[in-house]
């Protein structure tokens, strides 16, 4: 694997940072305490191709690899967790996977919307008594003529409040487990499907996180993705590059942990000398940077995997396990850097640690990235 970026990727990586400090930065405290993202920026986030990333030119997307797709995704995470999961979801867990297993016909109907960001998507698997073991899943599709008829709950939905689709995991033959399950592109404003903020989050503030409640929904049969019993793969398959976002993020709030520390560091003056000039504050500024590099060579070695056409899921799930783990320690030690200024809002560290927070949950806890990893390895499931 070469190291070196491109001169595309050089200039995306630019793009991305003039893009975050100019859209971004001057607005996130704002955001975090409204508990919203400005929802004009997702026609901006369109408009500078970042919502098209590796989808292909002709439904809309911008093309360039899966490492460009990273370096973007970390920039975003390095100004804004939450814009960087609206980002990771609609184009990374919904537009790449309907340019994966979709039909011609629903690649042209949701590819040029999700990529240009005049249209949202959401990724609707979790259920109030299903998250880790999401291949029982309760929400029932039942067949009636040409169409299926939809009744079950969704919980924590990124996006869930303002997407115009929702990929829709649901049960729609008898077979046991995850091989009864299918996939389906529902419309947002199907009726029946009603949307509830889910508020008083930790972190992720801005974010749109819904519980999406269907009763009985009818859409047409043409709006299975992939053959029926096919949804867990659906899901899976876009987990696996999922986790790649995730860990990109995971970056991008390491690397913004590092930069706050250092700046702050260099900046407060304890017993006469910058606290830059303490050990133990050096201490905990190379811990961060150690984990903000390793972590980052782990997420490119999956872009490349992927880029490459190699199998990728195992190391994925390395990266994300030990970006978000990172994160929460890159963060945490960011704040204890800050000191007594770091539990305010008005500076970083605060935010970035509760942000960080839910990367070690959501898209498969560390301790399901550790069965996945522990699988691989030894041919045993411990599911
Ligand atoms: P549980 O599965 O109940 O787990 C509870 C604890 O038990 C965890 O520590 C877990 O690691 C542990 N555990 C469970 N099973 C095992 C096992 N076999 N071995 C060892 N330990 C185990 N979901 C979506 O579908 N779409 C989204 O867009 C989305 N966005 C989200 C956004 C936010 C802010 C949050 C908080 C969640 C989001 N989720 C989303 C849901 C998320 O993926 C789930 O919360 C996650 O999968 C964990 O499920 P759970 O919360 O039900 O926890």
């Amino acid at each position: 694997m070469n190291l070196e970026l491109s001169e595309e990727q050089t200039a995306v990586r630019q793009l991305a940072k003039d893009f975050v400090d100019r859209e971004i930065a001057p607005h996130v405290v704002e955001w975090d305490r409204a508990e919203e993202v400005d929802r004009s920026l997702v026609k901006k986030l369109g408009e500078v191709g970042f919502l098209g990333l590796t989808v292909d030119e002709e439904y809309g997307g911008s093309g360039g690899d899966h490492l460009a797709y990273c370096l973007v995704t970390e920039e975003l995470g390095r100004g804004d967790s939450s814009v960087r999961g609206i980002v990771s979801v609609s184009l990374g867990l919904v537009a790449k996977t309907i340019a994966h297993w979709g039909s011609e016909e629903q690649k042209r109907q949701w590819l040029p919307g999700l990529t240009s960001g005049t249209q949202v998507g959401c990724f609707g698997l979790t259920e109030p008594g299903t998250g880790s073991d999401a291949g029982h899943l309760t929400t029932r599709a039942v067949r009636d003529g040409d169409d299926y008829v939809i009744n079950g709950t969704k919980m924590f939905i990124t996006n869930g409040t303002w997407a115009d689709v929702v990929l829709l995991f649901a049960r729609s033959t008898d077979a046991p487990g995850h091989r009864g399950v299918s996939a389906f592109l529902v419309p947002a404003d199907t009726p029946g499907l009603t949307r509830h903020t889910v508020h008083g989050k930790l972190g992720l503030r801005g974010q749109a996180t819904a519980e999406l409640v269907l009763e009985d929904v009818r859409v047409p049969a043409s709006t299975m993705l992939a053959p029926e019993g096919k949804g867990f793969s659906v899901a899976m398959s876009a987990l696996a590059k999922g986790r790649m976002s995730v860990a990109a993020g995971c970056v991008g709030i390491g690397q913004a942990a590092l930069d706050a520390a250092v700046t702050y560091a260099t900046q407060r003056e304890q017993f006469g000398k910058t606290i830059a000039h303490h050990q133990l504050v050096q201490e905990l500024i190379s811990d961060i940077a150690v984990d903000v590099d390793a972590a980052r060579l782990l997420t490119w070695r999956v872009a490349d995997l992927v880029d490459r056409g190699l199998p990728f899921a195992t190391e994925s799930s390395k990266a994300k396990l030990f970006a978000s783990e990172a994160a929460v320690r890159a963060a945490n030690n960011a704040l204890q850097v800050f000191g007594g200024y770091g539990y305010i809002d008005e500076y970083p560290a605060g935010k970035l640690l509760r942000d960080a927070r839910v990367m070690t949950l959501y898209e498969g806890t560390s301790q399901i990235q550790k069965l996945v990893i522990g699988r691989a390895l030894t041919g045993v499931s411990a599911f």
